[in-house]
């Protein structure tokens, strides 16, 4: 099957999503989206932490900061709107000696610098009262920060732009871009349907959004084979406990990050095997904190991005946590979920840039954490590039 269309988008997770959302939120409706997978974000979008991050950990000026600031506030917004189960828990950055206090006020300057209000450093008693099984030396204390039902937020984004679109079947399911033909102003995209009558589409779009995750980088390489950038993925492992009288937690608590430097002299700023409430609604359908609360995510490097096994021993989540929570017994635990990120190597921002050779595409690369909570802004922001 041909078709025509202004603006192709490939990959709907929740950032194809967001960038159809914005589109059509501007009355732009001359869009195609197409999703390899039988269903919208189930890939990273997926498979999270469902944080709501605040923006505090990210250099002063760079995307992720910016975008990640903005988002906070869009995604509040959009969820409280639209029912999405949310709720602004807070998040405590915890040390647990001397070293670790002092890497705080960093932290402070930072949160400052980026924008963000009501940081601060707070007392090991004043922790206590916020959360009473927490055993710390002292924390950074940010409000801003939140939970929310990730999965819910994708269908909920797919539903709106749907609801704009006027053929809401373009917003495609089941149909894989397999081949790009860029050409001098347009681009024929080359697609295969699994499911149904397993057509294979041929699509003109002038222009075109890469938004395919942890594929962005192979999209990229079809269309423009002088890409400076390397892909890396990383697999996050979770386990999660359920609370109980004397062990819960009601806000996203996280170690003090460490920059982790790889073999190949590739780095990243790792979060730390962090505590994280799951969000849902009560039997009257209030959101409240669930009784699940998870840990993680841990990672480590893997080469192919279906690589889900699991490799790391509950023992190493237990040891992670249990310093500052010694309420935690190991046999409490049981097995979470696997998520897989796609990284650009040697990058600590998003990666948001025309193609150098058609610079009618733009692609996304490497959107890491805080991706998810920066999706809005991230949206917006393409959309502004390309309007
Ligand atoms: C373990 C883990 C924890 C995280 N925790 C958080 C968190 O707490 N807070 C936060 O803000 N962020 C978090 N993130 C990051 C966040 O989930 C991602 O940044 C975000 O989901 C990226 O969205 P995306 O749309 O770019 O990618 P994806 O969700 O991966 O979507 C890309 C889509 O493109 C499709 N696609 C790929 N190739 C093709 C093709 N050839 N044709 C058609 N479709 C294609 C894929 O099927 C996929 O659905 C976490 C990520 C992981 C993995």
């Amino acid at each position: 099957m041909n078709y025509r269309f202004s603006i192709a988008i490939i990959g709907g997770g929740v950032l194809g999503l967001a960038v159809a959302y914005t589109f059509l939120s501007r009355g732009f409706k001359d869009i195609v989206l197409l999703e390899k997978n039988n269903g919208f974000g189930l890939e990273q979008s997926g498979s999270n932490s469902g944080v709501i991050h605040a923006g505090f950990l990210y250099e002063t000026g760079t995307l992720m900061a910016k975008l990640c600031v903005e988002g906070t506030e869009l995604l509040y917004a959009f969820c409280e709107k639209n029912g999405v189960p949310h709720k602004q828990t807070g998040k405590l950055m915890v040390a647990t000696n001397e070293e670790q206090e002092k890497e705080l006020q960093k932290y402070v300057k930072l949160a400052e610098n980026n924008g963000l209000q009501d940081v601060s450093i707070i007392s090991g008693k004043e922790v206590k009262k916020l959360e009473p099984c927490l055993e710390v030396k002292s924390a950074l204390h940010i409000p801003q920060s939140g939970i929310f039902d990730s999965s819910t937020y994708v269908s909920t984004l797919y539903k709106k732009a749907a609801a704009m679109h006027d053929t809401p079947d373009m917003l495609m399911k089941s149909c894989e871009v397999v081949r790009i033909e860029p050409k001098q102003d347009r681009f024929t995209l080359h697609a295969e349907q699994s499911r149904g009558d397993k057509q294979n589409w041929h699509l003109d779009c002038e222009i075109l959004i890469n938004a395919a995750g942890l594929y962005s980088w192979d999209i990229a390489k079809m269309i423009s084979l002088k890409l400076p950038y390397e892909k890396q993925y990383l697999r996050g492992e979770y386990y999660q406990f359920n609370r109980r009288d004397n062990l819960f937690i009601n806000m996203n608590v996280y170690p003090v990050p460490i920059l982790v430097i790889l073999p190949d002299g590739g780095h990243f700023l790792d979060l730390g095997a962090h505590l994280t409430p799951k969000v849902g609604p009560d039997e009257r359908g209030k959101t409240l904190v669930a009784k699940e609360i998870l840990i993680g995510p841990i990672f480590t490097e893997v080469h192919n991005p279906e690589d889900f096994r699991s490799t790391i021993d509950q023992s190493v989540f237990y040891q992670s946590v249990g310093p500052f929570l010694p309420s935690l017994k190991e046999e409490y635990l049981y097995k979470g979920h696997t998520g897989i990120i796609g990284l650009i190597k040697d990058q600590t921002d998003f990666i948001i840039l025309r193609d150098e050779s058609y610079p009618n595409c733009i692609h996304l690369l490497g959107m890491e954490s805080p991706a998810l909570t920066a999706s809005l802004a991230i949206g917006k922001f393409v959309a502004n590039t390309i309007s």
